[in-house]
């Protein structure tokens, strides 16, 4: 029933997405966890205006796109980073679901994914770590 080319289609457009939001929490986290902070509350916001992100500005890519890489309110850059980071997380679930079709190539793609994760994670801990020390 999967080979039907528009489930196939249907479940690697999901496939995408998923990796698109897992490639945003990617960089929540890489942005909280070196501080201490939560990942879950308080909601997203700027980090130099403090305005709560609106749905716009949360589309993966897109948003950062729409904004033109800069804040909505007080025009602080976003950073090259975060849709650096989703593009490369709904680019591996692709080419591993374009590889190895849906099923195989979505636990690829996962798999690749919690790679990608630890890699920017251990990235922002390191930068975090740096920028702390002193001289
Ligand atoms: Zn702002």
């Amino acid at each position: 029933m999967l080979e039907e080319p528009i489930l196939v289609s249907a479940v690697t457009a999901y496939l995408v997405l998923v990796a698109l939001l897992i490639g945003s929490f990617i960089n929540l986290a890489a942005d909280r966890l070196p501080r201490g902070e939560s990942v879950v509350r308080p909601r997203s916001h700027c980090r130099s205006c403090g305005r709560v992100l609106d749905a716009v500005d949360l589309i993966p890519i897109g948003g950062y796109l729409i904004r033109g890489g800069r804040c909505a309110s007080c025009r602080a850059s976003i950073g090259i980073s975060s849709p650096a980071v989703e593009a490369l997380c709904g680019a591996a679930m692709l080419a591993s679901v374009a590889a190895m079709g849906p099923w195989r190539g979505a636990a690829l793609g996962f798999a690749a994914l919690s790679m990608l994760g630890g890699i920017v994670l251990r990235v922002a801990l390191r930068r975090a770590k740096r920028g702390s020390q002193p001289g």
